[in-house]
């Protein structure tokens, strides 16, 4: 028996209750890895979709107005489950998802840190008594939750995107509907135990698998799903928030990115190159924060690419639940085949391949940590996401070259930049057009600060104090007609 296997759920949690499809049917899940069909999961549909948005919409009313004492109590709880059992949880999710175990368990680790920052943030989710205009009025200003919340996540973060939703909607006291991608859903369904085994009420959580196209269109048809929070591509975003318009619902999106990477001559080249690595093949290059462009000013592009190459070259690749492997599979053929088409491309308009490019030897999904030079504007490179083991290396002159180029893309979600310049770091943070900005560091996200993209990189903010605030709704109350 597997280490995770009592946290193989294969079954979807509507209303407290473990149920299938309707039809029976199942969808399978499979090891990128290895390939071994880990379970199956039901292939739900609209009608199950209508039942688990009943389910919520039924325990919304007292889940609102328990005591905020309990929702408290039960997130601490939330976090201990997970952190007890970081282990089989980080197993599970590499076995699905295939990253390298350390990174898997970073991320059990980071989601139930998101948990507990929402327990503490929602105590101080504070309103206002405004100064009234004449002595018999009071105006008050409160906060309120938004209602039944709808979340969809995606397979390259499967466990911590969760709970960047839960844990604010939670806390906030909304019920939630959720739908992980199919490719990864067991990071997802978990959630559904863990919240029952530490007493969440019946209802308050929901999770479905199965059909996105029906599942997505019962939750954004439905008037009772007052906020749909999403994390995923910008062309499904898109979709949802035309859908959304119908029911005027409350969306937050966190879609596509395309994040260049700047390194100034004067930069600490060791620490950018430490940067590169995290920020490029973090997740075999699949987050939509990782590096998409690395811009390298002239004077220090040669050493630059010597040691990104060198670093690149030593990356260990194989099975992420081996000791030591720092790339695992990439998620699916189509993922590969784009890093390919994308390499086609760049090397035909004259990018060199100065490592890797091609498919591993490990066969399957395996793709070689690739480091190409010569990228330019006209290559797809510069305008897509990579979301694979690619880094594309572009040469730059001055500082508003690269701020122009930088800027040049529809996506602003993630920019890093390294420079010892304090001038030019304050010039960075005011001209950059991104949501988040990483000066001398490549890995930036925390629960503490708002996370979240420019742009058609999204709308509104995960984290921080600001990723309570898309859970709750503002009302203003007058009392008038005071005695005096
Ligand atoms: P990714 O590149 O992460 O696969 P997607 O945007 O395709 O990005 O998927 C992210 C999530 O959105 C997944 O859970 C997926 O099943 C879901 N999804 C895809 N298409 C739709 C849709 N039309 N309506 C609702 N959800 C969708």
């Amino acid at each position: 028996m597997r280490d995770f296997d009592g946290l193989l759920v294969q079954a979807n949690l509507i209303g407290g209750a473990w149920c299938d499809a309707d039809t029976g049917q199942t969808v399978s899940v499979t090891n990128p890895a290895t390939h071994d069909v880990l379970g199956t999961v039901p292939n739900c549909g609209a009608a199950e979709t209508e039942r688990a948005i009943d389910a919520a919409a039924q325990a919304f009313d007292d889940w609102s107005r328990s005591d905020l004492s309990v929702r408290v109590g039960l997130l601490h709880k939330l976090h201990d489950a997970l952190m007890d059992q970081q282990e089989p949880l980080a197993q599970l999710l590499t076995a699905e998802q295939g990253k390298p175990l350390a990174e898997a368990r970073g991320e059990i680790a980071i989601g139930a840190a998101y948990i507990r920052w929402f327990a503490e943030e929602v105590r101080r989710a504070k309103g206002e008594i405004v100064p009234a205009p004449t002595a018999d009025r009071r105006l008050m200003v409160t906060r309120h939750p938004v209602g039944v919340v709808a979340a969809i996540t995606p397979w390259n973060f499967p466990s911590s995107m969760l709970a960047r939703k839960l844990g604010p909607a939670l806390a906030a006291g909304c019920t939630v509907v959720a739908k992980p991608a199919t490719a990864t859903p067991y990071s997802g369904l978990v959630w559904g135990k863990l919240c029952q085994d530490v007493g969440f009420p019946d209802g308050v959580v929901n999770i479905l698998t199965g059909s996105a196209r029906d599942i997505g269109g019962a939750i954004m048809e439905s008037p009772r799903v007052r906020k749909v929070t999403f994390t995923g591509s910008t062309d499904v975003g898109k979709v949802l928030i035309r859908q959304s318009a119908d029911t005027v619902k409350k969306v937050s999106m966190e879609l596509g990115g395309n994040a260049p990477f700047i390194v100034f001559d004067d930069a600490d080249l060791d620490a950018a190159i430490e940067g590169a690595m995290i920020a490029k093949y973090r997740n075999m290059g699949q987050t939509c924060v990782c590096t998409n462009r690395f811009y390298v000013q002239a004077g220090i592009h040669d050493a630059f690419v010597a040691k990104l190459t060198a670093a690149t070259e030593a990356l260990v690749v194989g099975d992420g639940s081996a000791d030591g492997v720092q790339q695992g599979p990439m998620i699916d053929a189509g993922g590969v085949e784009k890093v390919e088409e994308m390499i086609a491309d760049a090397t035909a308009k004259g990018g060199t391949i100065v490592t890797g490019g091609k498919r591993h030897a490990l066969g399957g999904t395996f793709f070689e940590p690739t480091v190409m030079t010569g990228a330019t504007a006209d290559m797809q490179v510069a305008r897509d996401e990579i979301f694979g083991p690619l880094s594309a290396v572009f040469k730059f002159d001055t500082e508003d070259e690269a701020i122009a180029a930088a800027n040049a893309t529809e996506f602003g979600l993630a920019a890093y930049a390294y420079t010892t310049s304090l001038g030019r770091t304050f010039r960075l943070n005011e001209r950059l057009e991104y949501g988040l900005i990483g000066i001398n560091s490549g890995l930036i996200t925390t629960v503490e600060a708002p996370f979240g993209g420019l742009k058609e990189s999204g709308m509104g903010k995960e984290g921080g104090s600001q990723g309570l605030e898309d859970y709750l709704s503002v009302k203003y109350m007058c009392v008038a007609g005071l005695d005096r």
